[in-house]
């Protein structure tokens, strides 16, 4: 039987025990392809707290009308920002410790471009992260066109300090006709160049896809993630395209134009894509969903457990355990 490495599994490995990410939402932050910097409108798809529904319980996103972005050359935010960074942290640390005896954890700088803001605010803001109680590292979701060199370079220094560091970089499809449809305001061109630079500091690189793009077959997602596995990743998540009502494809959706990934489907490419994976990668997650009434379609999706049974035995009926 193949196991995958999945993240319980490679935290157990390295720490010798059980690591809970902790996802951390900060005001403020937000992206070049919503605030109009390289697009308007943002991806088709997005609608960010449906990303992240347990942050946007606890703190609303974006209730502040200022917002990061590189050009800033004061943040007027930070103090709230590191306060409510300490707020999530331990709410959430304490409920994982109570709950399931969670002792170790690594900040999780989850919604929105989690590097597009000021230097000195990030550096300030994963300085405070860092040194947050029984934390082992962080990880750090972005945008492939939103990383500076001096943001590795001051990762990197992390790394030298032993501390465990992660960059999540959101590709979704190698292809550009796909990218340019679904508005991702940026192209694969660069891609290889920066997971080589990211790799090379020590920082562990985890690469986003979706399955179920518009106008993607099955033969150009299984490419999308055999191009990444070339260009080196030590980690993955995969999840289906789903629609959310409010957005650019919910239109698409509703006006016919726009056909969601069938169960079967989905579950095909993932056996496809567990046998491709190689043994030291960490899979994250190949599954996603909403939860709630925003979700419109494929309604598969609106349970994420029953999704993980359903893949999980149909990876088990070929000998991989996930
Ligand atoms: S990159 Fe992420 S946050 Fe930005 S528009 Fe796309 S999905 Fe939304």
């Amino acid at each position: 039987m193949k196991k995958i490495l999945t993240i319980g599994r490679y935290f157990k490995s390295k720490f010798g025990q059980r690591v809970r990410k902790i996802p951390i939402s900060l005001e403020g932050f937000t992206c070049p392809n919503i605030d109009g910097s390289v697009a308007k409108g943002g991806c088709i798809y997005c609608k960010n707290e449906s990303f992240s529904p347990s942050i946007a319980k606890i703190t609303p996103l974006n209730s502040t009308a200022i917002t990061m972005n590189f050009k800033m050359t004061q943040n007027p935010l930070l103090e709230q920002q590191i306060k409510s960074l300490k707020e999530q942290f331990q709410w959430h640390s304490q409920f994982h410790k109570d709950k399931f005896e969670i002792r170790k954890y690594m900040v999780y700088f989850q919604s929105y471009t989690n590097t597009y803001a000021p230097f000195d605010t990030l550096k300030r803001l994963y300085e405070e992260a860092i040194i947050l109680p029984n934390v082992v590292g962080m990880s750090i979701g972005t945008r492939v066109d939103c990383i500076e060199d001096r943001v590795l370079d001051l990762l990197e220094k992390y790394v030298k300090d032993g501390k465990e560091i992660w960059l999540e970089y959101g590709i979704q499809s190698v292809y550009d006709k796909t990218l340019k449809i679904t508005n991702r305001g940026h192209l694969t061109e660069g891609m290889e160049e920066l997971f080589v630079k990211t790799r090379q500091r020590g920082v562990k690189l985890c690469a986003h896809l979706i399955y179920g793009l518009p106008n993607e077959s099955p033969q150009m997602m299984i490419h999308s993630l055999q191009t990444i596995l070339k260009w080196g990743i030590d980690g993955l998540k995969i999840h289906p395209l789903y629609v959310v009502a409010d957005t650019q494809l919910a239109k698409i959706y509703q006006a016919g134009n726009y056909t969601p990934i069938e169960l079967e489907e989905y579950a095909d490419l993932i056996v496809e894509s567990m046998q491709l994976i190689p043994p030291d990668v960490v899979v994250q997650r190949v599954s996603a969903g909403a939860h709630d009434e925003t979700l419109l379609a494929p309604k598969w999706c609106f349970d994420k457990n029953i999704q993980m049974r359903y893949l999980r035995d149909r990876l088990r009926a070929v000998g991989i355990e996930y």
